[in-house]
């Protein structure tokens, strides 16, 4: 039987792009899974994780429990980034100057910054100190985040692919640069949370938005790099508001809470998909 699952993150109500995620994989053909991505510490209310079992609920919804709550595997992220530890290297930037370095690459002769889907990437400052200086500088106490080292994790992980709804796409490792995997508040992030717990809860089928189908290369090589199975991957198309735009959090208004108190009933929230 494969399994699947809806991973929102209690920062704010459900709003009818969650609601289309959770109620697409429920309706898959597969077990059911709940997820709370709950690791932001600093916006994650326990008010908004009672809303979204309610809102989920009302709509007709129901998952196996017990919901995993992110907030309560750090252990796991932590033996994970230990298995990565190879690929893995402390980057001690600031944002501002991660910010400096791409300003100044651009402005070179022939400059430009390479971009990935999440804006200009990481230009590998910190991948090319030595390990005495790493060591130091860790020994100061510099606080400083976990990066991976996109191209030595991708020569070892060797040519990947991904399954989207039967046919298989060539994984671009790179395509993140050396993304973030953990920071010193931040046990682990998005991708790397993602991809163990999705092992751990033996998920073999993602099920949510396009807006995270370029997220797919940087997971799978992570996939690659701690020897977890490969899921398959089912991403939906998006609610967009009436002029086009893909609603946002701020968006009080789409939120079920909303559309509940306006008198939206169930049936009418499923109409809207
Ligand atoms: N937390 C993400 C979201 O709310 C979903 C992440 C995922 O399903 O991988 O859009």
């Amino acid at each position: 039987m494969m399994v699947t699952r809806f991973a929102p993150s209690p920062t704010g109500y459900l709003h009818l792009g969650h609601a289309f995620a959770a109620w697409t994989a429920s309706r898959s053909g597969t077990r059911f899974l709940l997820r709370l991505e709950d690791l932001d510490t600093g916006r994650a209310r326990e008010e908004f994780v009672a809303a979204i079992f309610e809102d989920l609920a009302w709509l007709g919804l129901s998952w196996e429990e017990p919901v995993l709550r992110q907030s309560r595997r750090t252990g796991a992220y932590r033996e994970a980034l230990a298995r990565l530890a190879p690929f893995t290297y402390p980057c001690f930037c600031t944002r501002k100057e991660i910010a400096d370095e791409i300003a100044s690459a651009i402005e070179a002769p022939h400059g430009q910054a390479q971009r990935g889907p999440d804006g200009p990437l990481y230009p590998g400052t910190c991948r090319h100190l030595s390990a005495d200086e790493r060591a130091m500088r860790i020994a100061r106490g510099d606080s400083y985040a976990l990066r991976l080292d996109a191209a030595k994790a991708a020569a070892n992980a060797g040519p990947l692919t991904f399954i989207e709804q039967d046919p298989a796409h060539a994984v671009d490792p790179l395509l993140f640069g050396d993304v973030v995997l953990a920071r010193k508040d931040v046990p682990a992030s998005y991708h790397l949370a993602v991809v163990v717990d999705d092992a751990f809860q033996h998920i073999t089928l993602v099920t949510r938005g396009e807006d995270l189908l370029p997220a797919v290369h940087v997971q799978r090589l992570l996939q690659a790099l701690l020897g977890y199975p490969a899921p398959q991957y089912a991403h939906h198309r998006l609610i967009l508001d009436k002029d086009g735009r893909k609603f946002s959090k701020r968006d009080q208004s789409a939120t079920l809470r909303s559309l509940r108190a306006a008198g939206v009933t169930p049936s009418g929230v499923v109409a809207l998909f």
